[in-house]
């Protein structure tokens, strides 16, 4: 296996393949202001097997199209969308995120959770903006720093890992640069770092390398997450997942 299909192997049974939870994506739909609308017509970008997903399709009058340019996260996705009986609210499609399909002007809302890091945060947001109606809401999170200073053996791993990293207001402004007005933002709390996303790929380890045969490749991605989730753990006061809601203006 290759390091992307390790990576697979890691996470297609996970319920969510970064951090987050259901009740900060309702709390992001409150913030949203979507609530009492009919119809709507929703993406959620970088879906992976949908835990997002199936929350906005509970909670909102929406049809939802689920993207992910990994199709073994939507086999799963549908599976669980068809159990929790919303199959019919959500429609799967295998892309990438730097070339939607989607209409100009045509969507309510654009979600996406743990996943615009992929192409950067700017340029997601300037990319995904045509395809949203006027007034449609861009719904996102985002790896954010907490506070204004910070160690510096956290700032050297991300600006290495992630370069984009920044503030709160830093991204709030890069998206009233790029024509959105921000209309909530919050930072997801650490359990949704630990409990709902470290702590079971961790309960995970053991059976993926014994799965692959304990190869020097998986074990290196076992590495590098312990490593990622040891620095969080120290330092979870000072960099998290901050949750952006904005509007096209
Ligand atoms: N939103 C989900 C998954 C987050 S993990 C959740 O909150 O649980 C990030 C997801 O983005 C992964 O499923 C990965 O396959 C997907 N992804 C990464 N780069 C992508 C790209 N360029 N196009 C489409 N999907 C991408």
């Amino acid at each position: 296996m290759n390091d992307l299909d390790l990576i697979i192997d890691l996470h297609r049974n996970a319920e969510r393949q970064g951090p987050g939870g259901d009740d900060e994506t309702r709390l992001a739909v409150t913030l949203s202001g979507l609530g009492a609308a009919k119809g709507l017509k929703i993406a959620d970008i970088g879906c992976g097997s949908g835990a997002p997903t199936l929350v906005l399709a509970q909670a909102l009058d929406a049809s939802v199209t689920a993207v992910d340019f990994i199709p073994e996260f939507l086999q799963q996705l549908e599976i669980v969308a068809a159990q929790a009986g919303l199959g019919d609210r959500i429609e799967t499609l295998a892309g990438s995120m730097d070339a939607l399909p989607f209409e100009e002007d045509s969507l309510d809302a654009i979600w996406s959770e743990g996943a615009i890091y992929s192409m950067g945060f700017a340029n997601g947001i300037k990319a995904w903006r045509r395809f949203l109606k006027p007034g449609g809401i861009l719904a996102v999170s985002e790896l954010t720093w907490l506070t204004h200073e910070r160690p510096a053996e956290l700032q050297q791993h991300w600006m290495q890992e992630y370069p984009e990293v920044d503030t709160a207001s830093a991204k709030m402004a890069i998206l009233e640069e790029n024509g959105y007005s921000p209309v909530g933002y919050f930072p997801l709390p650490p359990r949704c770092w630990l409990e709902n996303y470290y702590r079971p790929m961790q309960a995970r380890f053991s059976e993926f390398l014994s799965r692959n045969g304990n190869s020097e490749a998986a074990a290196a991605i076992v590495a590098a997450e312990e490593n990622e989730i040891a620095l969080y753990e120290r330092y979870a006061d000072f960099v998290g997942y901050g949750f952006y809601i904005a509007k096209r203006s």
